[in-house]
C-alpha cells in the first residue's frame, strides 16, 4: 500500500457585514471572510493538504486569486477540482482532519453538516472527515476576531 500525507494552512481576515462560508456551508454571523473567492478557509486548507500530499503545488498555483474565473467562486468547486487532481495521480483520500481556529461564533452546531458536505465531495463516508474547532482563549489576532485560521491534514492511498 502506498500512502502519502499532506498538510494545509489558511488564514482569512474577517470583516463586518460579509457572508461567512466555512466547510462548505454558510453560517449566520456578523462577520465574514475578506477574500477573492467565497473565503471558505477550511476548504482552502483542505485543498492545500490534498495538493500537498501529491506535491502538486498549492491552491494559489492552481486557482490564482488574480484570475476573474475564481472571483467569488464557491470553494466547493475548488475542492472538487483539487480532488480530481489527486485522483488523476491514481490516489484517493483515506481521511482528513481539520482544526478551525476561531473566536466566534460557536462552530460545534455546524460540524456535522460540514462533514457531510465535505465527505460527499471527497467521495468518502463522513467518519473519514474530522472537523474540530478551538478558540485561542482571546489571544492574538484570532482572539480579537480579526481573522480565522484552519489547519488540515490528509492521508491518501494509491488506488
Ligand atoms: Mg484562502
Amino acid at each position: 500500500m502506498e500512502l502519502r500525507t499532506g498538510n494545509g494552512y489558511d488564514v482569512h481576515l474577517l470583516a463586518d457585514g460579509l457572508p461567512f462560508f466555512l466547510g462548505g456551508i454558510r453560517i449566520e454571523h456578523t462577520k465574514g471572510c475578506v477574500a477573492h473567492s467565497d473565503g471558505d478557509t477550511l476548504i482552502h486548507a483542505l485543498c492545500d493538504a490534498l495538493l500537498g500530499a501529491l506535491a502538486l503545488g498549492d491552491i494559489g498555483k492552481h486557482f490564482p486569486d488574480t484570475s476573474d474565473e475564481f472571483k467569488g467562486i464557491d470553494s466547493k468547486i475548488l475542492l472538487k477540482r483539487s480532488y480530481s487532481l489527486v485522483k488523476q495521480e491514481g490516489y484517493r483520500l483515506v481521511n482528513a482532519d481539520c482544526t478551525i481556529l476561531l473566536q466566534k461564533p460557536k462552530i460545534a452546531p455546524h460540524i456535522n453538516s460540514m462533514r457531510s458536505i465535505l465527505s460527499d465531495i471527497l467521495e468518502v463516508t463522513p467518519d473519514r472527515i474530522s472537523v474540530k474547532a478551538t478558540t485561542t482563549e482571546g489571544a492574538g489576532f484570532i482572539g480579537r476576531e480579526e481573522a480565522i485560521a484552519v489547519y488540515a491534514t490528509v492521508l491518501v492511498e494509491k488506488k
